[in-house]
């Protein structure tokens, strides 16, 4: 399946039209270029109380992606072991597209998603670099719903705040991983807690 991803995800330049696309130009995902300032920029326009808004677009730019990619596929009757692999091929794709380097941990009840290079950092300085976390969480979040596990999500750590990563943290609402999925061979309770940005306790 990665294999597959890998050549999907190649982006093709339509010399002609200037224009660049995701995957062959009958996909149809068509790129535009931003730099993090301008996604910051954007995002200003919804506001002060803006944190539902942008976990929304990032929510919708997720989906939309992995709609096409997956062709409306209906997940309904898959394993838990696929979406699983899934995941961890949504995110290499994530990787594929800029987004910095992820990795999930998987435990029974919760999935971690570490976030290196985020390109919230090209903005550290910027008080609203936070907004670009937000969209992150969006977009991981878009992967479950998709693959219709229901999660709540929050961000744990962050590269902006005393940490060299941001992770997010997404508890399992409606299903649970068994152990042979687990990563490290550790339940839920025996693992350390990361708590609020970098702060362990
Ligand atoms: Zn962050």
């Amino acid at each position: 399946m990665f294999k597959k991803l890998k050549k999907e995800l190649q982006i093709n330049i339509e010399e002609k039209e200037g224009q660049l696309y995701l995957g062959p130009k009958a996909k149809n995902i068509h790129l535009l270029m931003l730099r993090p300032i301008d996604i910051i920029e954007f995002s200003e326009f919804a506001g002060s109380d803006a944190e539902d808004v942008l976990v929304w677009v990032g929510k919708s730019l997720g989906q939309d992606l992995l709609q096409r990619f997956f062709y409306f596929k209906d997940w309904a009757p898959v394993d838990l072991s696929t979406k699983k692999e899934v995941i961890i091929g949504c995110l290499q794709a994530i990787e594929l597209l800029g987004f910095g380097v992820l990795k999930a941990i998987f435990k029974k009840s919760h999935v971690l998603i570490n976030v290196h290079d985020s390109f919230a950092l090209d903005e550290k300085e910027n008080i609203m670099a936070k907004n670009l976390c937000l969209l992150y969480q969006g977009i991981l979040t878009s992967i479950f719903e998709t693959l219709l596990i229901e999660t709540d999500a929050e961000e744990i750590e962050c590269c902006l705040l005393n940490s060299d990563k941001c992770v997010f943290k997404f508890e399992l609402l409606n299903v649970e991983f068994e152990d042979k999925d687990i990563d490290g061979g550790q339940a839920d309770d025996i693992v350390k807690p990361i708590r609020f940005y970098g702060e362990k306790f």
